[in-house]
């Protein structure tokens, strides 16, 4: 008779682990006990020797469903004399470093029982079970248990409280588990803030309203959305008016996989994310359909996603019609996501609002995912994903607190062989969003317990990320460059050691010179990197206005290239400026007034789109490239001259075969393949054999495929997949460069 302890570490805390425990310890008349801590499992089984090593084999192969293993501890004892086999209480002291869950998908029994209408949870907008439901949006405490969860207000009734005390029910400890008659409901208002109804009827109101064309707001898992009649132009034109959004485009969400096949291409990868557990938007080839044009303005694809809290289940298969389904906010604020603030500042928008009783904790907008390179890339990483890590390929020597970037702000800690990333806060531009940012700070390391030995930031003194960091006292603090953060985020992604040929593509990154970088070439290791290319400067004229407005670096391109002779092309670019306002840009440009140098890539992508009278003015981020992207013609492999000297690519080179080809069909892919070659060029004289890919401009899809393409099988090209490529990654990147210091 032998005892065995094994310590588990992962995602084993709701997610029936340890009912799965007691069957397997039961199966093989084991006695002992399983318990939950803040690190993970304990379990204690005694027996012989066989039997034991059954129960390793058992533990590893037959786990639940959403149980993630990362590390066993086995120790051997001997016998304590247990007398049963026992699932113990939490215990919830010392450091926290279990993986939290992030919110999953209401899964197929759950949503069995929802339709069917003999189940005593018959169309409950909060049924869930151990595998299913949320968890990082609730959790306020750790261990994860109900009494650490915004579900402790509610009492169990008898029936729930048996099934979460039966280790053979599915909703053993499941800790949001809840009824119609114990648990959260709904209630409608209207936006004046009045009660109109609650449960059911609350429901079968706001259904008809939406298919009036109404604009409702809708509490979810993670905040609020605001939605409308996808088919309806009044609505979604209405809703686009209120939300003072002219363009930018509107994410959809249908009934079903067959549903959005009749609106989008989909291929297998495809299909397969937008059914995964985590329900991420994915961005999809849109067809000709109903869909109102307003949705995504002028764009090829449009974002797609399933329901996935049983509410949506409900209002989605009543309805019958895809919904427009965009974050409940104000334009770049954080999501709304209680019920008092939806009732005050989302009423501005929407004509009903739908709350329900179960409080989010924490903040978590809907994930968006785009294949790049054939490979699903997370753009926006929260919702389904948050707070899952990064592993390393090796220790950290110190706990870093990583503050991330300005815009598309992500932050997170670093402990041991994992980084653990925030949800996505987003840009940093309003007194909302940098609350949110340090309540979220703050949240994240109250959660985990979590006491950094150094805080790591950008260079950029402006981001609010920085300024952040440096008011920090008594603490150490490093600065780490944007790009090479960057291309350590690609590399620690893919768990790649030694030295990598980094390619760092962005609109901006506040360079070590003091000037904005953003096409840049690096040789990199973990401890440093050495600038080795980049492209030609140019001059931003109005600064942060010429990130806003193509047209302001089309012509800085053009000043450059023919000097004052530009004012008299009889060009687009220059006709959609007045006569006195282009030689005030071009005094600004001579002179250098408020004309910032920058060497970014992203910034070439909106000069082409000026160039080509596609867009002058940006009416979002990203919206230039985004248009010149969905011009590529994968048939079209040529490409322009370029030329480099002394590591400096003369874009003018290129620019000039752009004006001057008639073919203008053709220029947005042959661009897209010189920029390729430029990289193929460098990485044949780096003499690199790894080359990591990362910075926004890679969420270009044919760019990313055109360079694996070129580089392949010589180089191995490494891109980001389970982290954004855009400054949601920079995080990452710091943490990493502290913790191996
Ligand atoms: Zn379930
Ligand atoms: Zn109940
Ligand atoms: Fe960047």
């Amino acid at each position: 008779m032998n005892r065995l302890i094994v310590r588990l570490t992962g995602a084993v805390q709701g997610v029936g682990f340890r009912p799965f425990v007691y069957r397997i310890a039961m199966e093989l008349g084991l006695n002992g006990y399983v318990l939950n801590d803040t690190h993970g499992v304990i379990v204690e089984v005694e027996g012989n020797d066989k039997s034991l090593e059954s129960f390793v084999l058992k533990l590893n192969t037959e786990k639940p469903p959403l149980a993630r293993i990362f590390s066993q501890d086995l120790s051997y004892r001997e016998s304590a004399g247990y007398k049963s086999f026992e699932i113990k209480e939490s215990k919830g002291d010392g450091s926290k470093d279990v993986l939290i869950l992030p919110d999953i998908s209401i899964c197929d029994d759950c949503l069995n029982e929802l339709f069917d209408i003999s189940d005593r949870r018959y169309l409950y907008p909060f049924i869930n079970c151990i595998n299913c439901g949320p968890r990082f949006t609730i959790i306020e405490n750790l261990p994860y248990d109900r009494d650490n969860t915004t579900m402790k207000d509610f009492v169990m009734c008898p029936d729930c409280l048996r099934e979460y005390k039966d280790p053979l029910n599915r909703r053993f400890h499941a800790q949001p588990n809840a009824c119609p008659v114990c648990g959260p409901s709904v209630s409608l208002y209207n936006n004046r803030g009045s009660l109109i109804a609650d449960g059911e009827d609350a429901l079968h109101i706001l259904i008809d309203e939406i298919k009036k064309g109404s604009i409702a707001a809708i509490k979810g898992i993670g905040g609020f959305h605001l939605v409308c009649d996808a088919e309806n132009e009044d609505a979604v034109t209405l809703l686009r008016k209120r939300k003072r959004r002219q363009e930018k485009p509107f994410a959809v969400m249908f009934h079903s996989i067959e549903g959005v096949k009749g609106y989008a291409f989909l291929s297998t990868i495809e299909e397969a994310l937008l059914i995964s557990p985590e329900r991420p938007i994915v961005l999809v080839s849109r067809k000709n359909s109903k869909l109102a044009k307003s949705v995504a303005p002028e764009l090829n694809k449009i974002g797609a996603f399933l329901p996935y809290a049983p509410l949506h289940h409900i209002i989605l298969r009543k309805l019958n019609i895809p919904l427009v389904a965009t974050s409940g906010n104000i334009s770049d604020e954080p999501i709304v996501k209680d019920d008092k603030e939806a009732l005050q500042r989302l009423s501005l928008f929407s004509d009903f609002i739908l709350i329900h009783n179960r409080p989010i904790r924490r903040r978590c907008d809907d994930s968006v995912v785009k294949i790049i390179g054939g490979f699903p890339s997370l753009v926006r990483r929260a919702r389904g994903y948050a707070p899952t890590h990064v592993r390393l390929p090796f220790n950290l020597k110190k706990r870093a607190l990583a503050v991330g970037g300005f815009y598309k702000n992500t932050f997170a800690i670093g402990l041991n062989d994992k980084v653990i990333m925030s949800q996505h806060i987003g840009d940093l531009e309003t007194v909302d969003a940098i609350e949110y940012f340090e309540e979220a700070v703050r949240d994240i390391c109250s959660l985990y317990d979590f006491k950094p030995d150094v805080i790591v930031h950008d260079l950029h003194p402006g981001y609010e990320t920085t300024k952040w960091a440096l008011a920090q006292t008594g603490i150490e603090k490093i600065g780490v460059q944007h790009h090479f953060a960057h291309i350590l985020s690609c590399m620690a992604e893919n768990g790649i050691e030694g030295n990598v040929l980094g390619v760092a593509w962005d609109g901006t990154g506040y360079g070590n010179d003091g000037t904005l970088w953003g096409g840049e070439f690096l040789h990199c290791d973990y401890k440093d990197y050495k600038r080795i290319s980049h492209f030609k400067q140019l001059r931003l004229i109005g600064g942060e206005k010429a990130i806003r407005e193509p047209r302001r670096v089309a012509i800085a391109m053009l000043f450059e290239i023919f000097g004052e002779d530009s004012l008299s092309l009889d060009i687009p670019v220059v006709k959609s400026f007045g006569k006195k306002e282009l030689h005030i840009l071009f005094n600004a440009w001579r002179n250098g007034i408020n004309s910032p140098y920058s060497s970014s890539a992203g910034r070439l992508f909106d000069g082409l789109a000026s160039f080509l009278d596609i867009r002058h003015v940006n009416n979002y981020e990203g919206q230039a490239a985004m248009m010149i992207e969905d011009r590529y013609d994968f048939n079209i492999k040529d490409s322009y001259d370029f030329t480099i000297k002394d590591g400096v690519i003369d874009w003018t080179t290129i620019f000039l075969s752009v004006l001057n080809d008639k073919r203008k069909d053709r220029i947005p892919s042959m661009f897209i393949n010189t920029l390729a070659e430029i990289i193929l060029h460098i990485a044949k004289s780096a003499g690199l054999q790894r080359v990591c890919l990362s910075g926004g401009v890679f969420q270009n899809d044919p760019l990313t495929q055109r360079v694996i393409e070129l580089l392949s099988p010589d180089f191995r090209v490494f891109a980001h997949k389970r982290i954004p490529p855009n400054d949601g990654c920079i995080c990452i990147g710091q943490a990493v460069f502290a913790g191996n210091k």
